[in-house]
């Protein structure tokens, strides 16, 4: 069988990607060995763009959220599913000196369009000092999405072995390609043709669910954990990082992390009903890799989401098949060569 595009790996880079290239008239068929614990599969799916302890605009944040909403709605009735939607989010802000850091900040321009600051009371939270509503904001719901690609899209449920790939020929087994694009997520660290560029590290994140009641659902909360509301009083808090790390198994150790920052956030009681953890691909730098392999023209790589493939994916994909197809530059900061 003859296709345009063979794919290595169903995450949301590997879905995304074969969903961009068949809008464009390509076949582009998927391998994918099915795993629970891939990044995906366990994500949290949120979209934030007002991230980490100093209330940065993330790169490239104006580029990235403004059309998720839409991007994600067209794939929805393509599809036939629900995986997206758009839900305010609030950071609780902490403390006296997280109040003040952002207090110094909150007079710039880049943050009006993503943000604004509140003093509100919210039932079961501790908002002493204070909320930032964060716009743009949403959640994915990332199996739904992975479940709705397997049903509709060209799949191999099968795992690709990399030592019976012709890539002179471009043949694997029955399958002859133009290109070939690696998509594994953390486990590219045993892909044996990008290993002496690719520099992925896995970064193991664990998950609890719980059960609580009281605390309005209508909202995506952060704190020094999130608090995701997935059904009635049944709520995802997350995550942990932990670099390096591929054993698939849950710890005691991060369960007792989760719970004592949940503690600092929540005022009501709770019960844990769940825990689970997934690997994140990341990269030293922090940005996702995307190119070309440096000896092989038809061999190309899409990986290093780190924990924002939701928002990054959408937009890179798109500058990936402009890549493969026109040959129009990656931009720098992502491009593998930066490694090479
Ligand atoms: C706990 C946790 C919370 C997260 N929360 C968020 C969040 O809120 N928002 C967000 O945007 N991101 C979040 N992320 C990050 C996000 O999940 C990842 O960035 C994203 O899923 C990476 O997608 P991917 O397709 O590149 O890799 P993956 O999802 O890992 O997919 C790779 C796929 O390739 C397959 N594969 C690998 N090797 C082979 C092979 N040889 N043959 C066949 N198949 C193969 C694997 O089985 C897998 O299905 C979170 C991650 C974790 C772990």
């Amino acid at each position: 069988m003859n296709v345009d595009y063979l794919i290595i790996g169903g995450g949301i880079s590997g879905r995304l990607l074969q969903l961009e290239l068949m809008d464009r008239g390509h076949t582009a068929i998927v391998y994918d060995k099915w795993n629970n614990n891939q990044s995906t599969h366990v994500a949290a799916g949120l979209v934030n763009p007002v991230v980490g302890k100093y209330f940065t605009v993330g790169w490239r944040s104006d580029q990235y959220f403004p059309s998720l909403a839409s991007y994600y709605l067209g794939l929805e009735t393509k599809l036939k599913a629900r995986f997206f939607s758009s839900k305010p989010m609030k950071r609780i802000i902490a403390n006296a000196g997280e109040q003040n850091r952002w207090l110094s900040k909150a007079h710039l321009e880049k943050y009006s369009s993503f943000c604004s600051f509140s003093h509100e009371d919210i039932v079961g939270l501790n908002t002493s000092f204070g909320v930032l509503n964060i716009y743009l904001a949403g959640e994915m719901d990332t199996k739904s999405f992975l479940y709705a690609c397997n049903k509709s899209l060209p799949t191999e449920p099968a795992l690709f072995d990399y030592s019976i790939l012709d890539s002179n020929q471009k043949k694997y087994q029955n399958f002859s390609y133009d290109k070939i694009v690696f998509c594994e997520g953390y486990e590219a660290i045993n892909n044996p043709f990008f290993n002496d560029y690719l520099k992925i590290i896995p970064t193991k994140g664990e998950i609890i669910e719980i059960r609580a009641n009281g605390i309005p659902t209508d909202s995506i909360y952060l704190g020094p954990v999130f608090i995701q509301s997935l059904d009635n009083d049944l709520w995802r808090v997350g995550s942990t990082y932990e670099q390096n790390q591929t054993s698939l198994e849950p710890t005691l150790m991060m369960k007792e992390e989760l719970e004592s920052r949940l503690k600092k956030l929540i005022t009501v009681p709770y019960e844990l009903v769940n825990h689970y953890c997934g690997i994140r691909p990341a990269s030293p730098d922090r940005k996702p890799v995307l190119g070309v392999h440096p000896q092989i023209n038809s061999m190309y790589i899409v990986n290093g989401m780190g924990s924002k493939a939701v928002s990054m994916a959408p937009l890179l994909v798109q500058e990936m098949a402009d890549y493969m197809e026109q040959g129009i530059p990656l931009p720098l900061e992502v491009d593998l060569k930066r490694f090479c």
